[in-house]
């Protein structure tokens, strides 16, 4: 949470008392440096330099002097929530942690979880004039501790909150494995309202940030007429939009740009203009109301990506096959391929009743198993093409549709068929 601290600083009294989050220019040892005041908790003075990086300047050697004031929403004490407006839509914010939700342990200099959906809305103050909210703490961890378990948990209380009244729902969550749980939703909601996924790439502590931008867009999108689950981060690398992707088309494919969402084989749903916040659409969509409410949460979990090299054995395949796996998606070289060794093994796992389907590292374009000798082999071997999936999405896909049917012929059918947004027309052509 922030909180006022005064570095006092006896030796230029005279001069200012600088607060935290206050742009400054550091003099000491002969060196000078700009940037902004950050907390501290011991006799440092603690300074982020524009390139994000903190460094420590002992108080005693240091020669202060204030550049700017920090923004007054910063300064702000964090008050109550603001009461409802009714003319106002009503958004449920679901927290589950993630950089947008998180904050520095000054002790660790670590990133932690620490901030709820609550904490969310008092930061970033442009929020409540675009809705009403409630606010949930449905998890608060990183990302990379997603499991198929929690997604089922999510959805349904994505579920409950469109059943009470909302009119859209927020979900702030860690950026590493947005995704998939973007992916899982989409397959396990039919929604009349939007259901927009949002994080940040940079924690709230920086002056980079992109939680408030990306919070407010998502806001935009949440009172919008686009009834999908979709993932709203920024578009590029100054802070002028956000891009609205399909929650079954959309990768990071950055570690640490903040337009590091893309979405892949498809454009974009569309941009919100910031500060503007005037929506553009890029493509089509599911409008409001179009869809009644619907929950599908069932979800075979033990399912497996395997990722072909050059040169693997086939090991992998072999273990998943023979462990309990009820699905596997191998994520092949260029249209869909593995080795010829890797051939009987999927063979050995389709006999096993398991299917297999294949994606490709490429990331963008199709699969697509007809044009070499490898690739009708590897169909013959009774594999399933991914077509234009993502393997990640292939893979929620597999969890998801094993949790509807056991049937190889009709899990082969439902693979085939797009069944939110997650297969774009054909041009694999069959011979
Ligand atoms: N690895 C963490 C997560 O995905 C932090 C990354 C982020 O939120 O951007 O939750």
């Amino acid at each position: 949470m922030l909180g006022i601290v005064f570095y006092h600083l006896p030796q230029f009294k005279d001069i200012m008392q600088a607060e935290i989050y206050d742009k400054v220019r550091i003099e000491s040892e002969g060196a000078s440096y700009e940037g902004t005041l950050m907390p501290s908790q011991t006799d440092s003075i603690v300074l982020k330099l524009k390139n994000g990086y903190n460094i420590g300047i002992r108080k005693n050697k240091a020669r202060i002097t204030l550049l700017e004031k920090k923004e007054e929403k910063m300064a702000q004490p964090v008050s109550a929530l603001p009461k409802k407006k009714k003319v106002l839509p009503n958004i449920s914010i679901l927290s589950t942690g993630g950089t947008i939700a998180s904050k520095i342990d000054y002790r660790t200099g670590a990133v932690t979880s620490q901030f709820s959906a609550e904490d969310i809305l008092r930061a970033i103050p442009e929020l409540e004039e675009m809705a009403n909210y409630n606010c949930r703490m449905i998890y608060s961890i990183l990302s990379e501790n997603m499991k198929p378990s929690y997604w089922v948990e999510l959805a349904r209380a994505v579920y409950e909150e469109i059943k009470n009244g909302a009119d859209g729902v927020i979900i702030t969550h860690g950026t590493d494995t947005m995704m998939y749980t973007a992916a899982a939703l989409s397959f396990m909601l039919e929604t009349p309202v939007p259901v927009v996924l949002v994080g940040s790439q940079r924690s709230a502590d920086r002056p980079s940030s992109d939680n408030a931008m990306n919070a407010i867009c998502a806001a935009a999108v949440a009172t919008s007429d686009i009834a999908e689950v979709c993932v709203v981060m920024h578009g590029g690398t100054s802070d002028d939009f956000c891009y609205i992707h399909r929650g079954t088309k959309v990768r990071k494919m950055h570690t640490s740009r903040r337009d590091a969402f893309q979405s892949i084989n498809a454009r974009p749903i569309g941009k919100v203009e910031y500060p503007s916040r005037e929506i553009k659409k890029l493509s089509s969509h599911v409008k409001r109301g179009e869809k009644r409410l619907a929950l599908h949460d069932k979800l075979e979990p033990k399912c497996a990506l395997i990722k072909y090299a050059t040169g693997a054995s086939g090991e992998s395949l072999l273990f998943h096959s023979g462990s309990g796996y009820k699905g596997i998606v191998v994520e092949g070289t260029g249209l869909g391929h593995v080795s010829t060794e890797w051939i009987p093994l999927i063979r050995n796992a389709t006999d096993a009743g398991i299917p297999v389907v294949m994606t490709s590292q490429c990331i963008n374009g199709r699969v697509c198993d007809r044009v070499y000798d490898t690739g009708r082999d590897i169909l013959k071997a009774g594999a399933i093409e991914g077509e234009d999936m993502l393997s990640e999405v292939a893979l929620v896909k597999l969890m998801w549709v094993l949790g509807q049917t056991q049937e190889n012929d009709k899990v082969k059918e439902m693979m085939h068929t797009n069944i939110a947004g997650e297969l774009t027309r054909s041009t694999c052509i069959s011979s």
